[in-house]
């Protein structure tokens, strides 16, 4: 490995004490982490845990372990508020928009998949969909039945929280107590069916007008949303593995059960460390599609939304995010993105300095300056090897972006410092802003922006077309058509482009 210097250390929520990351096996790293429910565009809230862990999955790619990430993608099991009964929010904006659910599926997992890109987040190593693992899932239900902890009612199958309770303890990683949330747990449709309300589906029978099942040993159902990443992490990551992660909201009810489910099927728990991130808030509450709060990146790339005063660059968006640590909480403000904008492109201005510098012969090694920079870079890898500071890491590059630019106007004398210290700058401030904070020059990417940014817009007139607000497609060909670009509609219904 190439950085052993630096261990790790992280905040591992089940035991909320920072301990020293000691992977399963020496070298690699296996990492599971929740992914989106595709039902509908992604938030920005959505985007920060999710760069979260494209940090953390990138630190440790720089120390040079061996990472598989995985990252799933849930499409079905997933009901509205989180419960046990009601519709499946794929289901249910499938009939909203007159779709098969599984073309609300991929729809959506190519949405978020544009915005991660967008956003420079590398892909997962694996990323799985729970539709694809029906057969594990049923065969999981059917281990913790043989195990005595679920039951059946009325074909749909239950984990016995109260039996669970008795061996094990539910609720320690979020910290409550089964007793309180006995006594808090409100009347549900359905419950009926349930021996406590405190127990959960693993499997629920569909009803007539439920449209995503199954055949299972109990008819016509579909998986508890919970069963997915247990059964998944299980069985790509394998029975022990390091890091299972997720936004902070999902420790409960969804990593409570999964707990549940994994001590039952595997007889032990599988996850080392567990790292909860923190939510972006605006005006101090969660950002969400509920609150009516969200916002998705598209339109902060534009500024067309009422919380916003201007557009900002994926970048800009990406180094505000950055310059809170993940477990804390960040909020939106238009005074914030304008200052990332700047902190952002002091980083870049140095970061170009840096690639035109060549280490050229020797001088009187300025040595107090010397052991300064050289301290500096060490910084940057203690501070993120600390539960991954990204915030003080970015504190630490900014004082080496001073240091550069006084290199680079000559204010410095680059013969002041030694070839190792030189070296070891480039490095450290290279390898901490492009691979590790994954920040790189805007104007890389933007001819792939252009394609998504007309992706985007051709989605937008096909959408006009169904519709037949003819008004619209018109209009944004002819908009298009003025500023050089020509939309060619094909025999298919699909549509492509060229810049005339
Ligand atoms: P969902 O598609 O609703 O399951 O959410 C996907 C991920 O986004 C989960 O890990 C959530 O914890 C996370 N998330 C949702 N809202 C926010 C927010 N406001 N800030 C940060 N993460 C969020
Ligand atoms: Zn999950």
């Amino acid at each position: 490995m190439k950085y052993k210097k630096y261990p790790v250390s992280l905040v591992n929520s089940i035991s909320r004490k920072k301990e020293e990351f000691k992977p399963a096996v020496d070298g690699y790293v296996g990492m599971y982490v929740c992914g989106p429910t595709v039902y509908s565009d992604v938030h920005l809230g959505n985007v920060r845990t999710f760069t979260s862990f494209d940090l953390i999955y990138r630190y440790f790619l720089f120390l040079g372990y061996k990472v598989r990430y995985v990252r799933n993608i849930t499409d079905v099991g997933h009901l509205l508020n989180d419960e046990d009964s009601g519709e499946d929010k794929i289901a249910k904006k499938a009939k909203l928009e007159n779709l098969e659910p599984m073309e609300i599926v991929q729809k959506y997992t190519n949405g978020f998949h544009q915005v991660m890109h967008l956003f420079n987040t590398l892909p997962p190593s694996i990323e799985p969909t729970a539709t694809a693992h029906i057969i594990e899932q049923i065969e999981m239900v059917q281990k913790i039945l043989k195990e005595g902890f679920a039951y059946e009612a009325k074909g749909s199958v239950y984990f016995d929280v109260e039996k669970y309770n008795k061996s094990y303890k539910y609720g320690s990683l979020s910290g409550r107590n089964i007793e309180d949330m006995i006594s808090n747990t409100r009347e549900l449709d359905g419950q009926d069916e349930k021996r406590n309300p405190l127990d959960f589906a693993i499997w629920k029978k569909a009803e007539d007008n439920h449209i995503m099942r199954w055949n299972s040993p109990w008819g016509l159902g579909f998986p508890g949303w919970h069963l997915e990443c247990s059964v998944m992490s299980n069985k790509y990551l394998g029975e022990q593995f390091d890091i299972h992660g997720g936004g902070m909201d999902l420790k409960f009810p969804h990593h409570e059960c999964e707990i549940a489910q994994n001590r039952i099927s595997y007889d032990k728990d599988p996850i080392k460390y567990w790292i909860h991130t923190n939510m972006l808030t605006v005006n101090g509450k969660k950002m969400s599609k509920s609150e009516g709060n969200g916002f998705t990146p598209a339109e902060l790339m534009t500024g067309d939304h009422p919380l916003l005063d201007q557009g900002f660059s994926p970048m800009t968006i990406r180094f505000f995010m950055l310059q809170a640590h993940y477990a804390s909480t960040l909020d939106f403000s238009n005074d914030a993105l304008r200052a990332a904008e700047k902190g952002y492109k002091k980083l870049m201005k140095s970061l170009l300095n840096l690639q035109g510098l060549n280490y050229e012969g020797r001088g009187k090694i300025n040595e107090d300056l010397d052991k300064e920079i050289k301290a500096t870079c060490e910084l940057c890898f203690k501070n993120m090897s600390d539960d991954f500071n990204s915030a003080k890491t970015l504190a630490n590059l900014f004082e080496l972006s001073t240091k550069i630019n006084a290199i680079k106007d000559g204010t410095i004398p680059l013969g002041e410092i030694s070839k190792d210290t030189f070296d070891f700058l480039k490095e450290t401030y290279n390898g901490f802003v492009e691979s590790v904070l994954g920040l790189i020059p805007e104007e890389d990417n933007q001819s792939s922006h252009l394609d998504i940014a007309m992706e985007i817009l051709m989605e937008l007139r096909a959408d006009a077309k169904r519709k037949k607000d003819y008004a619209l497609t018109d209009k944004i060909r002819d908009e298009l058509q003025k500023a050089g670009i020509k939309i060619m509609d094909g025999k298919d219904g699909k549509s492509s482009y060229i810049i005339e």
